[in-house]
């Protein structure tokens, strides 16, 4: 595949329904697909078994066709992708980037309150030691080997460079002590291995985009693109809730609303086009870009999706 063509991604957890924040991050991801003449692909992160359910990968699905975001490709399931999960982490640990730590959870609180007062995040004391094959019979979990103490710059096409101090980071857990792959590692090895090149989602996944960066680099992997949306707000400024209205992209549907309305009215949620309040499909790709997504948070205003006209 071409280096030079865009892919972008929606990666819903299926835990309930559509929201309409995930909704216009999906849009906004297949928007910028269809401007750069790229791909839009949809990965369903279903790795939490306990808390992903059918019921909610079909409510996502629905409400995506109902929006007309279709993907460009076959749909991936994480967890499918466990085998591929774990071959990534004992690359890492092959490569030196990752090992064993065998910390009880008495342990790790005990060092984490240590780190606390030496001022830095979550050190493992098996960070440099290499465990006997006895060892490795017991239970652990292998946790990234992060840097200790640079800066680590994540570029942002929203937000700017963003600046954090590895220092503050903790040697994230790569493997579960049953096994599982955690989100930070599934999440990068999947991007790298479906060819994305944007990520665009909510701003709350920033603290993650470092975790990530630091995650490609000792794969040796190319970086993606970050773009953090800013999350909606209420139209009083306060984080979106319930009492605002539906949050479902599937009660907007139910409502009699029309999915160009929506559509229309989710574009223009973070993003804007000068003073253009409605344009149909074509103008929404034709002109929608990265570079034109809001840095501060987007405000519902239910005035601008219109009255039902179903
Ligand atoms: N699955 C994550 C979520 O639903 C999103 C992961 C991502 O976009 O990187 O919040």
């Amino acid at each position: 595949q071409l280096k030079s063509q865009v892919v972008t991604r929606f990666a819903p957890s299926p835990t309930g329904y559509l929201h309409i924040g995930g909704a216009r991050t999906a849009l906004f991801n297949w928007l910028y697909a269809k401007h750069t003449g790229g791909k839009f692909l949809i990965r369903v992160e279903d790795t939490d078994r306990e808390r992903s359910t059918v019921a909610a990968v079909d409510a996502i699905f629905e409400g995506l066709d109902w929006l007309g975001l279709k993907p460009d490709d076959t749909v991936v399931f994480q967890h499918a992708r466990e085998k591929r999960h774990k071959q990534a982490v004992a690359e890492l640990v092959a490569k030196g980037r990752a090992y064993a730590c065998f910390m009880t959870q008495e342990e790790t609180e005990m060092a984490r309150e240590d780190a606390r007062e030496a001022g830095h995040a979550l050190r493992s004391p098996w960070r440099d030691r290499t465990p006997t094959g006895a060892e490795l019979e017991q239970a652990h979990v292998i946790r990234f080997k992060g840097p200790l103490g640079d800066a680590l710059v994540v570029p942002d096409a929203v937000q700017g460079d963003v600046t954090f101090n590895t220092k503050d980071m903790d040697d994230l857990i790569l493997l579960r002590s049953d096994g599982n792959p955690t989100y930070n590692l599934a999440v990068v090895v999947d991007d790298h291995d479906m060819g994305i090149t944007h990520v665009i989602r909510g701003d709350d996944h920033l603290n993650n985009a470092a975790r990530q960066s630091l995650i490609y680099m000792a794969f040796g992997w190319e970086l993606p693109t970050f773009a953090h949306i800013p999350l909606i707000h209420g139209p009083d400024g306060a984080k979106l809730s319930k009492r605002h209205g539906a949050q479902a992209v599937g009660d907007y549907q139910s409502l009699g609303y029309l999915p160009e309305a929506m559509r229309n009215y989710l574009t223009r949620l973070g993003w804007s086009h000068g003073d253009d309040e409605i344009f149909d499909d074509a103008q929404a790709i034709e002109w929608f870009d990265v570079s034109g997504i809001n840095k501060a948070p987007a405000r519902l205003d239910f005035a601008k999706l219109g009255s039902v006209n179903a």
